[in-house]
């Protein structure tokens, strides 16, 4: 079974990747050290900039049958078996990108996205089988719980479980004021 793990930036994907990929005994793999790998990607200044048709169709073929783990924050747009949306508060993401020394511009972005559900309506978009968690507040090895007993369960999909609409007023000074 293939099983994405996406988000936004800060989100947890890297943390539950790997510990889900170590419960599960599945290959554990990220998306940006694939496209290096396989040369899909464009660097643009710092960013690695990816071809998210190539990725796919790459990724398909190589792990088509396979029993992976897919971290990063375009794994939805793979195709997988099932696809894992983390949410996490705006105020946590904006505490991990500011530690990450991402720029204001970036921050606010990624802020913003997480604040308007970007990735899950993506998710959506793409698949099926979207599991939607939240992980504001929880240990990372509560997150892992959380998605195998979704998984043992057999529920495939479950979204809707967030919204951050009423902490606009705590996370407006984070965003950038477009002009
Ligand atoms: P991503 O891969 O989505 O960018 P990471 O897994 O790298 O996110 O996590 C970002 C930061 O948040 C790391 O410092 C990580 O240790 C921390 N983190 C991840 N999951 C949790 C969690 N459930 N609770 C608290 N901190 C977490
Ligand atoms: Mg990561």
């Amino acid at each position: 079974m293939i099983i994405s793990v996406t988000g936004t930036p800060g989100v947890g994907k890297t943390t539950l990747s790997k510990l889900l990929a170590k419960r599960l005994g599945y290959e554990y793999v990220s998306i940006k050290e694939f496209a290096v790998e396989k040369g899909i990607g464009t660097k643009v200044g710092n960013e690695l900039e990816i071809d998210v048709k190539k990725l796919a169709e790459a990724m398909s073929r190589e792990f088509r049958g396979k029993n992976v783990i897919i971290d990063g924050h375009l794994s939805h747009f793979v195709p997988a078996d099932l696809v894992i949306v983390l949410r996490a508060h705006p105020r946590l993401i904006a505490e991990r990108l500011k530690e990450r020394g991402y720029p204001e511009e970036k921050l606010a972005e990624n802020i913003e996205a997480e604040f308007v559900d970007v990735v899950l309506v993506e998710a959506i978009g793409e698949n099926e089988n979207v599991l939607e968690i939240d992980t504001s507040g929880k240990e990372p090895k509560e997150v892992l719980d959380e998605v195998l007993s979704l998984i043992h369960a057999g529920i495939r999909r479950r979204v809707g479980v967030v919204d951050w609409s009423s902490s606009y007023e705590e996370i407006l000074p984070y965003l950038r004021v477009r002009a």
